[in-house]
């Protein structure tokens, strides 16, 4: 996989790049200094779609897309989102800036977002962090960004 993330080193000014957040370089590659954790990650690519892993089954479905998406029973994932109280058109996933967005779009059971153990209602749009888990109603999916 290239790498499509980067920090700045805040000694140097070295440019870390790396492939996915789980690897994540935690000390400067050209001055040694140690890379804050919270140091902003910058995304050298354009993110192209979402995977979606379904907490219950394990259960997995890609998403790649650059503008729009509906998710429901009877929209894209139609197949894959089985749970009852998940209604027809459920949310709208939209790229902004490179970044993904989630709003509900008038479901029965509602949409939420857990990011860093908060959940955030998503009656207006959420930014769709990586390895957020995204909640349909009573179903629960793991969120990964695709670059
Ligand atoms: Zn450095």
């Amino acid at each position: 996989m290239n790498n499509h993330l980067k920090i700045v080193c805040p000694q140097c000014q070295q440019d870390n790049t790396f492939s996915s957040p789980s690897n994540k370089p935690v000390a400067c590659s050209n001055c040694g200094a140690p890379l804050p954790a919270d140091a902003p990650v910058i995304a050298l690519k354009a993110p192209i779609g979402i995977r979606l892993l379904e907490i219950s089954s394990q259960r997995t479905f890609e998403i790649k897309f650059f503008h729009t998406a509906f998710l429901g029973r009877q929209e894209i994932g139609q197949n894959f989102f089985q749970d009852n109280t998940i209604s027809r058109r459920h949310c709208m996933v939209k790229i902004s800036k490179d970044q993904y967005w989630v709003v509900d779009v008038g479901s029965t059971h509602g949409t939420f977002l857990i990011v860093n153990g908060e959940t955030i209602n998503c009656k207006e749009s959420v930014l769709l962090a990586d390895n957020s888990i995204l909640v349909l109603g009573e179903a629960g999916y793991k969120i990964n960004i695709m670059y």
